[in-house]
């Protein structure tokens, strides 16, 4: 359908999510270019942020319609933010493409598959309840030796679904995470929070557990939240915008309750999630003075540990750094866990070629776009293995499950371990 066919009405429609006048910032320098993982991959425009906002723009001006190689490269996108830290011009290209797919997800229609596989994402993994009922056939399988079996029989996307989770029964071994000594709670110490996330909660809870141990330990008072939701990111990435806004209401009314100096995840895409509620909740009459004061709270736990200055035993080992991308493009957290790791007797830190190039993990990219998902992840495991380190650290679990699951297909001998994990196991030495 060329221009002069397509309704103003649909033109307008798209205006109505997409704030039109946020397009306007790009002035099409490109600076962005190399910054983007789908564009350094695919080499086209498209592909690429600037690409991407000319689509959006073209339908919010009625030059283009909603079809499905439009949808196609705006799904590609991995929402990682890397074009944000490289635009001198401020584009907020986030928010942009979060807005441009609520449009998508309500106004296109999607084949019976993918509906399905979207279903079921949104469905389960907000709900650890439901995660950890549908982990028992896999923990059966898995002692029945049959795991490697079932990820190469199973239909579709589902064997590769499969072979990102780590693990099970090594990984409940590892959950069980012994306190070192001086961890002792200060009851006059600042009151810190940590939001434990959703699946976080069933396959990455030592992250959570050790990310509460350290703050103790570095003199920070520990509130446990009463009720924790999803942050909500997940939807987000999905385009479903109200059911987002329906977690973050229940979040902001428990931290506010919790009445907190700063809210910590483990998770840095649930840490940008609640540092955006002051946007997600604007017009929300209710909560938006309390959603402006929870985001304005969000801190990463380098930082706190950087500013109470724990001290770590000698840990000698060499340690290579993955900047995780929300926590570097959407909290500008980059220098503090390098320092804090710098900052261990005996520990060598090897810079990692690529570092803030996103690994394919995404929030649920890698369950929807697993071939570029795959990709992404050998890109980010050649440029591990070549810096020989017995340690890959990072500060999200969704980085964690997507580099593990390609370091260990290709049985590389470097470790793959959170900030948290990490930081625990130097402290016990
Ligand atoms: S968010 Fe990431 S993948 Fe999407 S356009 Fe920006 S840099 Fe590229
Ligand atoms: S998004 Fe920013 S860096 Fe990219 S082309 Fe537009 S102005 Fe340039």
């Amino acid at each position: 359908m060329n221009a002069a066919q397509i309704s103003p009405a649909a033109a307008k429609a798209v205006r109505d999510v997409v704030d039109y006048e946020l397009l306007f910032d790009c002035v099409h320098c490109g600076l962005c270019l190399e910054a983007c993982p789908t564009y350094v991959l695919t080499r086209r425009e498209m592909d690429s942020p600037r690409g991407r906002i000319y689509l959006m723009k073209a339908l919010a001006e009625g030059r283009s319609e909603l079809e499905a190689d439009v949808v196609r490269h705006l799904d590609l996108c991995l929402g990682c933010r890397g074009c944000e830290t490289a635009c001198p011009s401020g584009v907020h290209y986030g928010r942009l493409v979060e807005q441009a797919r609520a449009y998508v997800a309500a106004n296109y229609p999607r084949g019976l598959v993918e509906r399905a596989r979207r279903w079921a994402i949104s469905a389960l993994f907000p709900y650890p309840q439901r995660l950890r009922r549908l982990l028992w056939p896999v923990k059966l399988l898995e002692s029945a030796g049959l795991r490697p079996l079932a990820e190469q029989a199973l239909p579709g996307k589902l064997g590769g679904w499969l072979a990102l989770l780590p693990p099970l029964a090594a990984r409940e071994h590892n959950q069980v995470a012994v306190p070192w000594p001086t961890a002792r709670p200060n009851a006059s110490g600042p009151a810190v929070v940590v939001h434990h996330g959703c699946v976080a909660q069933i396959l990455t809870d030592a992250e959570n557990q050790n990310t509460g141990r350290l703050l103790e330990a570095a003199g920070y008072r520990v509130v446990p939240m009463a009720r924790t939701e999803c942050c909500g990111a997940l939807d987000l990435h999905l385009g479903n915008v109200e059911r987002a806004r329906r977690f973050a209401r229940v979040n902001v009314r428990e931290l506010k309750r919790a009445g907190v100096e700063a809210i910590v995840s483990a998770g840095s895409g649930c840490s940008v999630a609640i540092a955006e509620y002051r946007e997600l909740l604007s017009e929300d009459p209710e909560l938006k003075s309390d959603a402006q004061s929870i985001s304005a709270k969000v801190r990463d736990l380098s930082t706190l540990l950087l500013d109470s200055r724990l001290t770590f035993p000698k840990f000698p080992c060499t340690v290579t750094y993955h900047d995780a991308c929300h926590l570097r493009h959407g909290l500008g957290v980059r220098d503090e866990p390098r320092k804090l790791l710098g900052s261990i007797p005996g520990l060598r830190l090897v810079e990692l070629q690529e570092a803030d190039l996103c690994c394919g993990s995404a929030g649920s990219y890698n369950l929807t776009e697993l071939e570029m998902a795959a990709d992404l992840a050998r890109r980010k495991a050649d440029n591990i293995i070549v810096t020989g380190a017995d340690y890959v650290v990072l500060s999200n679990p969704g980085c964690e499950l997507q580099i593990a699951a390609e370091l260990r297909r290709r049985g590389a001998k470097t470790k793959v371990i959170h900030l948290a994990n990490f930081l625990a196991r130097a402290m016990r030495g």
